[in-house]
Formats: C-alpha cells, sequence, structure tokens
C-alpha cells in the first residue's frame, strides 16, 4: 500500500527557487533516485522496501544529505487502543528517527493521535530509569543504588518460592495498570498457582462493565460505527476513551455517510461539538434518559419484535413478575409499558435537565435507525456515579428494543471481536482465591477492588510479602493517594515493592526495587482490541532488537538491544519463573520449556512463533509471501483474523457439541453435563449468550439471588452526587473528575515533551451563570473541599459545562519531591509532603516546571510553569456496592482560596477517608449467595480460578 502525493504549485515553485531541495525530479544522490523511482513524497513506504528506505535528512538542510532506515512496526501503547506504529530506525546510528503509522493495522489503519509519535520522547527521555535501582535507607526516602539483574531476579525468586513452599501463595500479587498484552500474565501467574492478578480497571471501566454483564455475560461493548444510521454515545470518543483513534475514524466515516451522533455529556467535549444533539445531562441522571427514551420506542412502537421475541428471557420475566398472567409477547409489552410508565420525558427532564422535548425527538431517531443504532459508554457517567453500571445496562436496554445487538451498524459484545491466543503450555487454574482482591462484600464486583488496597492492608485482612506494580502509579492516579503512601511505606504490611515501569513515578519512589521496562517500541506484546467488527491481532515488538537482526547481529535478549539495561517484561517474567524453580520441584519451571526444543528455557520467540501458528488463516496469508507467521507478523506487525463478525450467537452448535445433550421445552435451554451450551431458536441450535438463559436477561434472577431484588429490571439508580442534596447558595457541586485530555493519559504522557507542551493545565471548569453567582471571574483560585480534603486550583469561566456542574480533567498534576530522582520534568512540580500526624498530609508545590539543561536541548526551552493540581489525592474512595467500581464523582464545596492558600496546595485526612471506605463497604450485601458460593459461576470473574475455590466452604 502507499499514498502517492502530486507536487502543488507552491512546491514546485518552491523547488525551482532552491528554497527546498527538488524532490520530484532525478538529482544526484541515492535518495533522489529512490524518491524518483519510488513516487516522491510518499507518506508510508511500500512493505517492500521497508528494509531499505531512504530519505534526506531534515536536519542536514540545505545539504542533501541521505539517510538510510529500516521501518519496523510496532503497536503504540500509550492508550488502550494498540494501534500500529512504525518506526524508521537509522542504519547508520542504530536509533529510532521517528514513529509514524502501520497503514498495515486493521483497527487504526495508519493514523494515530499525538501519543503515538510521541512514544519517540519516551524512548529518549533524558530522565528515564535505564538500570535496576534498589533503595537503601528507608522506604520513601529518595536513596537508591544501581544493582544487577541478576540480584534482583535471585532475591525476588527467592522470597516468591519461599512463600509459595509455605502455602502464602495470597501474599504474591501483580497489580497492573495497563496490562498491554493477551493472556501472558495469566499464563505465568497460574504457573506460580497465584491468584495475584490486580488490575487498574475497578477505577476505570467495572461499572459499565458490569452493566453489560448483567445483560449478556460480556462486558463491553463493540459498536459497529461504520454502518450505523444512528450514534449514542455516552463518552467522549472523537478524543478519548477506548479505542477512541479506531473509534473516531469509523463515527467521523458513518457521519460522511448520514448518520447522526447524540452525545450525554454534561462537558462540552470535542466530541459533543461535534454531535447533532448534545444532551448536557447532570452526571448520575443518564438512566432516567435512557429509560425516558426505552419508553417511547415502547409506547410508540418502536420496538423490534422479532429480536425481542427471540433474544430475550422475557417469558421468565412474565412468569416471574406477573405469575397467573398468560405467557404471550402482547402481555410482556405491555408489563414493560407498565413497568417504565413513571419514565416521562417530562420526568427525565426533570432529572437531568435536558429537555423532554429533545429526548422524544432521539428516541424516535433511534427507532428508525432500528437494528443500524451504535451506542457506547466507557468511562464517564457509568464509573463517576453511584449505581453507575446501571448507565451501560440502561444504554443496552436500547439496543435490546431495537433488536441491535450484534448486527450491522449495530453494537456487538466485545469478546466477538477480540482474539484469545492460545499458548503453548496451559497450566490449571489457580487453587486461591485472593480476598485482598475479590472479598466476600462484593460477590458481583465485576475486578478486584484494587483501590482498597490500603483499607484491607489497614483492617489486617492479609499483607503482602511480594507486590509487583507494573506500569501503575495508584500513589497519584488513584483516589485517596496519601493512603497508599501510609501503606507503601508499612513494611509489615508490603514485605517488598518492586515497580516495574518505564520511568519515575510517585508510586515508584515508595518501591524497593525500581525495574525499567521497555516502552512500547521496546518491548514484545501481543494485543486484540474490539474496534469494530472484525477481529484483528498487532504484534508490539521491540524495534531495535527486530532491527540489529535484519543487520545480522541479533541479541538474545531485548534487553541488549534497548538503550541501557531497560528489559521487557515478558523476558523478565519468563526468568524470574525460572529462577523460582531452578530443580522444577515446584512443578512451575515446565511452563517455561521450550515447545520446538525438550528440556530448553523458552525464549520469547518461540512463545510468540507458537501462538502465531495457530492463528487462524494466518501462517496460510504468511506461505504466500515465503513468510513464517512469526515473519509475516514482523514484518507487518497486525493481521485480520476475521471481518464481518456479527449475530455470533446465531452461530449453530455442531453435531460433537450437541452429542449427549438435552432442550428443556419451555426455555429451548440446552445443556450438557449439567452445563448450558446453547439455545433454540425457532428450532435452531445457536451457541447464544453465556448467561443463565442463554439470552439477553433483561431479567436477572441472578440479581434476586443475590440479594438485590429491586434491581431484577434495568433501572435507575440515584447517583451520590444527585442534584437534590446540592445546595447550590453554599457553593455544593457535582465534580466530574474522570475526563481525558486528548493528548495526556493518566502519568503514562509525563515523560514526552510534545503532549506536556500541548497540554498542562487543568483548571476547574465552571458555568458563567455559576461563577457569576458566586462571585468568581475567569482564572480565580479557589479551594474545592472534598470530604477528606480540599485541593487549590483556578477556575475556568466557560458556557461548555452545564449549570451546576465542575470539572477538571486527571491527567495534571504531576509531583516529585526534593530527595527524588528528577523524572518526567516536563510535567512534575516539586512538592513539599508535610505529614502532620492523624493522618493529616499537607502538600506544597515548593518548584514548578522550570526549562533544565539536559542531553536534550528542548528541555531549555520549556516556556510553560504550570504544572496543574493533583486532584486525585483528595478523593475518598467511593466503592460501588455491586459493581465494585470506584465511583469517581465527588460532591465539592467550592470556595474563594483563604489567605494562606497557594495554587496547587493540597489538604487530606487519610483518617477521616478510612471512614468513609467503612460507611461505603456498609452498604454490601457480602456472600454467599445461592449453594454458599463467594459470586455467580456463570459471571465472569477476571483470572478464574478453581471451581473448587468459588465455594466459601
Ligand atoms: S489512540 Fe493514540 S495513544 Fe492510543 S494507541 Fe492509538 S496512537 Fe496510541
Amino acid at each position: 500500500m502507499s499514498y502517492t502525493h502530486k507536487p502543488t504549485v507552491i512546491e514546485t515553485i518552491a523547488e525551482k527557487l532552491h528554497l527546498i531541495p527538488d524532490l520530484h525530479t532525478a538529482g544526484d544522490g541515492p535518495a533522489a533516485k529512490k524518491a524518483v523511482a519510488d513516487g516522491s513524497q510518499v507518506n508510508c513506504p511500500p512493505p517492500d522496501q521497508w528494509d531499505n528506505w531512504v530519505e534526506y535528512d531534515s536536519k542536514s538542510w540545505p545539504e542533501r544529505k541521505a539517510k538510510e532506515y529500516m521501518l519496523i512496526p510496532t503497536a503504540c501503547f500509550n492508550c488502550e487502543a494498540g494501534c500500529g506504529l512504525l518506526a524508521y530506525v537509522d542504519k547508520e546510528t542504530m536509533t529510532m528517527r521517528k514513529l509514524v503509522g502501520n497503514p498495515y493495522h486493521p483497527a487504526s489503519r495508519g493514523r494515530n493521535c499525538a501519543k503515538g509519535p510521541a512514544t519517540l520522547n519516551q524512548i529518549e527521555d533524558t530522565d528515564r530509569v535505564l538500570y535496576p535501582m534498589k533503595r537503601s535507607g528507608k522506604r520513601g526516602g529518595g536513596k537508591w543504588d544501581r544493582v544487577s539483574w541478576d540480584s534482583v531476579l535471585d532475591d525476588i525468586a527467592g522470597r516468591m518460592r519461599k512463600a509459595i513452599q509455605e502455602g502464602r501463595n495470597n501474599e504474591i500479587s501483580y497489580h497492573v495498570g495497563r496490562p498491554g498484552h493477551e493472556g501472558f500474565m495469566e499464563w505465568v501467574l497460574r504457573a506460580w498457582n497465584v491468584d495475584g492478578h490486580n488490575s487498574h480497571t475497578n477505577v476505570c471501566s467495572s461499572g459499565a462493565r458490569f452493566g453489560y454483564a448483567i445483560w449478556e455475560g460480556l462486558d463491553r461493548p463493540s459498536p459497529d460505527y461504520t454502518n450505523a444510521k444512528f450514534m449514542l454515545l455516552v463518552s467522549a470518543h472523537l478524543e478519548s476513551g477506548h479505542y477512541f483513534n479506531p473509534h473516531a475514524q469509523r463515527i467521523v466515516e458513518a457521519r460522511t455517510k448520514g448518520a447522526k451522533l447524540a452525545v450525554l455529556d454534561p462537558r462540552l467535549s470535542n466530541t459533543a461539538s461535534m454531535s447533532d444533539y448534545w444532551m448536557p445531562s447532570f452526571p448520575g441522571s443518564e438512566p432516567a434518559i435512557l429509560l425516558a427514551m426505552a419508553k417511547v420506542i415502547l409506547d410508540e412502537g418502536l420496538y423490534n419484535r422479532d429480536y425481542l421475541e427471540n433474544w430475550v428471557n422475557w417469558k421468565e420475566y412474565l412468569q416471574q413478575d406477573y405469575k397467573g398472567t398468560p405467557v404471550t409477547f402482547e402481555n410482556f409489552i405491555e408489563a414493560l409499558k407498565k413497568e417504565y410508565s413513571a419514565y416521562t420525558p417530562e420526568f427525565a427532564e426533570k432529572e437531568s435537565g435536558v429537555k423532554a422535548a429533545m429526548i422524544v425527538d432521539v428516541a424516535r431517531k433511534i427507532g428508525e435507525a432500528g437494528t443500524q443504532f451504535a451506542t457506547h459508554v466507557w468511562r464517564s457517567a457509568s464509573s463517576g456515579n453511584l449505581g453507575g453500571w446501571a448507565v451501560s445496562r440502561t444504554l443496552h436496554f436500547l439496543n435490546v428494543l431495537t433488536g441491535s445487538v450484534g448486527t450491522p451498524g449495530g453494537t456487538s459484545p466485545s469478546a466477538w471481536n477480540k482474539f484469545h491466543p492460545d499458548v503453548h503450555a496451559k497450566p490449571k487454574p489457580q487453587t486461591y482465591w485472593n480476598t485482598l482482591q475479590l472479598p466476600d462484600e462484593y460477590p458481583l464486583a465485576h475486578f478486584e477492588l484494587s483501590f482498597l488496597l490500603p483499607h484491607f492492608l489497614k483492617e489486617g485482612r492479609g499483607k503482602l510479602d511480594v507486590y509487583f506494580t507494573r506500569v501503575f502509579n495508584p500513589v497519584w492516579t488513584y483516589p485517596d493517594g496519601f493512603s497508599w503512601i501510609e501503606a507503601l511505606e508499612d513494611e509489615s504490611k508490603i514485605g517488598l515493592h518492586a515497580a516495574l515501569t518505564p520511568t519515575w513515578s510517585e508510586t515508584a519512589y515508595f518501591a524497593d526495587y525500581v525495574l525499567p521496562m521497555g516502552h512500547s517500541a521496546e518491548r514484545h506484546d501481543l494485543i486484540s482490541y474490539e474496534t469494530h467488527a472484525g477481529k484483528w491481532i498487532a504484534f508490539r515488538q521491540p524495534v531495535l532488537r527486530v532491527a540489529h537482526a535484519k543487520m545480522g547481529k541479533p541479541v538474545d535478549y531485548t534487553w541488549q538491544a534497548n538503550v541501557g539495561e531497560v528489559w521487557e517484561e515478558d523476558e523478565f517474567w519468563i526468568e524470574l519463573t525460572w529462577r523460582i524453580d531452578p530443580d522444577g520441584s515446584l512443578g512451575i519451571k515446565q511452563y517455561c520449556m521450550s515447545p520446538y526444543r525438550p528440556g530448553e528455557k523458552i525464549t520469547i520467540e518461540e512463545y510468540y512463533r507458537y501462538i502465531f501458528e495457530r492463528v487462524p488463516g494466518l501462517p496460510e496469508k504468511a506461505a504466500k509471501e515465503g513468510l513464517t507467521a512469526l515473519g509475516y507478523m514482523q514484518k507487518y506487525g497486525a493481521f485480520e483474523v476475521e471481518t464481518n463478525v456479527y449475530k455470533v450467537n446465531e452461530r449453530t452448535l455442531s453435531e460433537a457439541d450437541l452429542q449427549g445433550s438435552s432442550v428443556k421445552p419451555e426455555t429451548g435451554l440446552i445443556t450438557k453435563n449439567g452445563k448450558s451450551i446453547g439455545v433454540q431458536v425457532n428450532g435452531v441450535n445457536c451457541t447464544g449468550f453465556p448467561t443463565p438463559s442463554r439470552k439477553q436477561e433483561l431479567y436477572s434472577q441472578t440479581m434476586i439471588d443475590w440479594k438485590w431484588p429491586e434491581y431484577r429490571l434495568p433501572t435507575y439508580i440515584k447517583s451520590h452526587v444527585h442534584q437534590e442534596i446540592m445546595n447550590r447558595s453554599k457553593g455544593e457541586f457535582a465534580l466530574v473528575p474522570t475526563f481525558r485530555l486528548p493528548v495526556l493519559i493518566h502519568s503514562r504522557s509525563g515523560n514526552a515533551k510534545w503532549l506536556a507542551e500541548i497540554a498542562h493545565r487543568n483548571p476547574v471548569w465552571m458555568n458563567a451563570s455559576d461563577a457569576k453567582s458566586l462571585g468568581f471571574e475567569d482564572g480565580d483560585l479557589i479551594r474545592v473541599n472534598t470530604d477528606i480534603g480540599f485541593f487549590i486550583n483556578r477556575v475556568w469561566v466557560t458556557e461548555g459545562i452545564r449549570p451546576g456542574v465542575v470539572a477538571c480533567s486527571h491527567h495534571i498534576g504531576r509531583w516529585r519531591r526534593e530527595q527524588d530522582p528528577a523524572a518526567n520534568r516536563w510535567a512534575t512540580n516539586r512538592v513539599e509532603i508535610k505529614r502532620e500526624g492523624g493522618g493529616k498530609w499537607k502538600m506544597r508545590v515548593a518548584e514548578s516546571i522550570e526549562p533544565y539543561e539536559s542531553s536534550d536541548p528542548d528541555s531549555s526551552r520549556i516556556f510553560w510553569s504550570d504544572g496543574g493540581v493533583h486532584q486525585n489525592i483528595t478523593f475518598p474512595v467511593h466503592p460501588d456496592p455491586i459493581s465494585g467500581m470506584h465511583c469517581w464523582h465527588q460532591k465539592v464545596r467550592i470556595e474563594k482560596a483563604h489567605e494562606e492558600d497557594s495554587y496547587g496546595d493540597v489538604f487530606v485526612d487519610t483518617e477521616r477517608s478510612f471512614q468513609i471506605y467503612k460507611e461505603w463497604l456498609a452498604m454490601t450485601r457480602p456472600a454467599p449467595g445461592p449453594d454458599g458460593l463467594r459470586r455467580p459461576l456463570w459471571l465472569g470473574r477476571p483470572f478464574r480460578p478453581d471451581e473448587k475455590t468459588y465455594y466459601l466452604k
């Protein structure tokens, strides 16, 4: 694939005047010849020239100096989308010159957001960690010594071996910010027999996930925007959010074909500003709007009878809630109308502030779009509110009503569009259940209660002997960061903390080991995400390692090609696992054996070779080019496994599947060996959905069985920041702290100079009418009081947010202390932290961002000084009692800053935060459920352990 560019008139004139090199006629050097031969100004060279691509060196201007490059594909790791990147490696210096889009990536298709190319900044960051570091002095004291990787691996492996030998497997925990791989850690942790996968998901997406899972057993949406006629987003997918670059491309495609876009968001995001309908709802009121739309669709007969009749468990609903009523579809519709009769558009307007007429208009457009109705919610409302999972549940209700589940232009479950690799050795599920991650109070929690770890440790629920944090920075990213510092500093609670990270961070400062790991172009990963109605894999590969091999100088380990001694995680885990069980007596080592060289340790290339050889269609496609499957992935970086994936629930069971099965006549449920395997619909044996009924579960017996009967149907749950608890005259607001700035991402972008240059402030958005009534002018210093403290910020007066709501982006406000190694200086303030006893913590900015001397001349050109404000650290934890999601939104009281306040000040009382944790904990309805279970067997659980562990006794 190549894109050609004809010279413009201006370019032609500029060339004739010798203002720019003559790129469009043959010149002297090889570069000019190459350029002419290939079509000049090629945006993406054709793959057959990727091993030897020549361009003029821009920095040598006006001299025409040819530069020879290798182009090597990899994948971005600056957000979860995993877009394709193409690295230009200078053959002379063997360094990366730039990273651009890889057109062979089926999701990103050659396009990236600003964060993709900025990967180069992270690789060249002069402050990055290059060697393993071990703390000396007390934890958090800021003193570090360089140590060898061998000593690190032996120390950690020895400690883990002892813990495993003593049956203390639950004292080993791996806590990850962004996984960035498919299946690798599950393989490793199961090999150790450790239930230690702790993720960030409960501060990210568990709310939305639970709302989907309770419907269809699969926990994320995958909209087919390209073919949609109407799109409803409870998110900002043109600029941010999961898979936003691949999604944004397809949303724009649909709009160019005439599709309409509606956005529910209290903030005028870039997405809302591009929409046909912006519905600035009061936070948490979204389900009221969505149910009002459902009511319009029901009342006006805009629903899809065929889909509802065949693919929804409506009979169960009638049989349970309307005993004695004939089980007919008409009676079902009448019951539903009655159920949702209170959700009038006027009621929704009262709750949300969105005009009833617009709600009706959008509902009718949804009905008209029918099966071509695409929806999405990721963080936003479902992550902000108590009961936020009801947002995705009521949003999906609209897809169910219109029959737009899994259709062209509709919304599929994510799992249909995600590839799961087949690894070479499959350890059995772990025989432990770690209650420090999934405690009994949260039997339905969709992911681990990771943000409660400091409180669990404080309560004495357990301790950790070996704690890995990997690309994970809870001190800064999570709520209640000072409680994290208290936990991390306490060696009786956390025996050893190893931070696997490419760069220093607020959390790494409180580690025992800081272990440098590669950025996206310095490591291997296999990734696959639900970006569209297809299924693909992409290969993140260490670019310089591949380049060395191409130059005939292969290396054995990735760190040998990377800068310093920067390892990649995959090789670290293999090496560590090998050393935990050196003689094989623990039964762990066997999983690290090569599938190709019996008795030898597996290499990273063998690990991926085995997987790629088993990807359907890949070996065949590779063979057509004379390549192995691994060779193909190394060359192109991506492969499309399946296209046009729709209606997977209607795929039929095979004869082999059906052998020994039986069908329940009243429900059509097909079971085998006591487990449901499918459902009969209109006489066809379909696989259905992985739910108890194998259908979409409008009516959830699970919610009843697990003590939440009031939520058996999709409903509206009033948020903890509902407007009725706000006293506006006292300056009380709902604070929306969850939105992303398009060029930043959590702590990941702090070492990317191009990104920090674009965005480095996070003022508090406030509607002009609110600012007027409180007497604030744009830029005024304000004190934002949360339930556990306050932060001092500036107000940004705007019409881009609805009255009664304020918002502040969470990406900014990075910090380091005087004693910490200088790091991320494009984005970090130097702060002073004072611990005043009784859980009281104060933080003040001592030095904001300043230019500094380094080997990068740009560091002396920093023109900005504002590093923003760290707001998350002033938030208490708010665990939703059902989904386990941290409910991010805060009820805050805003006042003018006090005389003693300075911009960026933070105050927190962690004893108060512990009390608030207890208050939210008291809302739970703990296990056991039916049969003494900790959790419903059918509901997905991350990193599922052995079934026996599901039973409390
Ligand atoms: S959307 Fe941007 S940050 Fe995310 S993977 Fe793609 S290029 Fe990277």
